[in-house]
């Protein structure tokens, strides 16, 4: 093994996958069998609706290595072209599949199992949060990163 080859399996953080996890009640259960993409807090006003709380969190985990392997969850919030994925029993908010992409999802990190190693990398839409709402995000956004941003901060957050 060469040694950038080396140093760069050295900084590969190892992410303990699977990774299981589910709605509060338990009637939908999922697994991740893919390291996460990039992980986000969202102050905007539909997901502090949405979570009854100050800023949703969440995981972009590739949408192949996720899936639903108990239950049916059903579709709720706006029923737009953004589908946000519920447990039909206890209404949790669990996932999201963003419109027009469908290589990731974007999984409400309180969901997992284990949740103790979540941080947010990037925190959107800072221009509608609460005033005393703070997060430990390296990135902070008013809005959305530019389209041109995701590339380095998957990369970044990929190293990180
Ligand atoms: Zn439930
Ligand atoms: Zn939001």
């Amino acid at each position: 093994m060469d040694e950038l080859h080396f140093r760069t399996e050295a900084i590969m953080r190892d992410w303990k996958l699977p990774w299981t996890g589910g709605c509060r009640c338990g009637l939908v259960r999922f697994s991740v069998t893919k390291p996460p993409l990039l992980t986000m807090a969202c102050h905007c006003s539909g997901c502090q609706r949405m979570t009854a709380s100050a800023y949703s969190l969440s995981v972009a985990i590739p949408a192949d290595g996720f899936e639903v392997t108990t239950g049916e969850p059903v579709i709720g919030g706006l029923h737009g072209a953004s589908r946000h994925y519920f447990c039909p029993h206890c209404m949790s908010w669990m996932f999201t599949r963003p419109e027009g992409i469908d290589w990731f999802v974007n999984l409400r990190a309180t969901m997992l199992d284990e949740a103790g190693w979540y941080t947010p990398f990037m925190e959107t839409w800072t221009s509608e949060a609460l005033p005393w709402a703070k997060t430990p995000a390296r990135y902070s956004y008013e809005k959305l990163p530019p389209m041109e941003a995701y590339e380095g901060l998957l990369k970044e957050f990929a190293e990180s």
